[in-house]
């Protein structure tokens, strides 16, 4: 089986983790994780026992832009976002039940505390808030080159004060009259 990156290098034996076995190019350092080892190695892992906010990644591995063939079936894999700050995507085949991790996207996970959690983000719901939370970005961005970032945080504070407030349609008759 080749690597699907580097296309020539066979991929090898290799472990991610201590349960966790994958198929690794030692060129690009990428590997390819049966999905279902995966469950099973996240279902029997001790969660990190630190709670607190994911710390911000410094530097982001590189990411393959470019669609690649599952090193199996050679079928186009889809490719999944892992957050709407994070470039990096991973890349899966769902008939093979495979992903594939560019070399660093593992210690990315970790970083972004995403590891154990790699069902969710391959959800609908994970993808979908991803993609509502880049559209709102553009939207803000939008806003920000308009208006200019001063004005832009004024509507900005006027929005959240306005979200969930009782008398919102009120308020937004209100102004849209005057
Ligand atoms: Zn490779
Ligand atoms: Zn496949």
């Amino acid at each position: 089986m080749k690597c699907p990156v580097c296309k020539t290098f066979e991929l090898r034996p290799t472990m991610i983790e201590e349960l966790l076995p994958a198929m690794g190019c030692e060129q690009c350092k990428g590997s390819l994780v049966g999905l279902l080892y995966y469950r099973h190695w996240a279902e029997h892992h001790k969660p990190s026992s630190d709670t607190s906010a994911p710390a911000t990644v410094a530097e982001l591995p590189a990411d393959t832009t470019s669609a690649l063939r599952c090193p199996k079936c050679e079928r186009i894999m889809t490719k999944y976002r892992l957050t709407g700050t994070v470039a990096n995507r991973l890349d899966v085949c769902s008939i093979c039940d495979e992903a594939w991790l560019d070399g660093g996207e593992w210690q990315l996970l970790e970083q972004l505390q995403l590891s154990d959690k790699l069902p969710a983000v391959l959800s609908d719901t994970w993808q979908r808030k991803i993609r509502n939370e880049s559209s709102e970005r553009t939207r803000q961005e939008i806003l920000r080159r308009d208006l200019g970032s001063e004005d832009a945080g004024k509507v900005e504070t006027i929005r959240s004060w306005l979200k969930g407030h009782p008398a919102k349609s009120t308020i937004l008759t209100y102004l849209y009259r005057n």
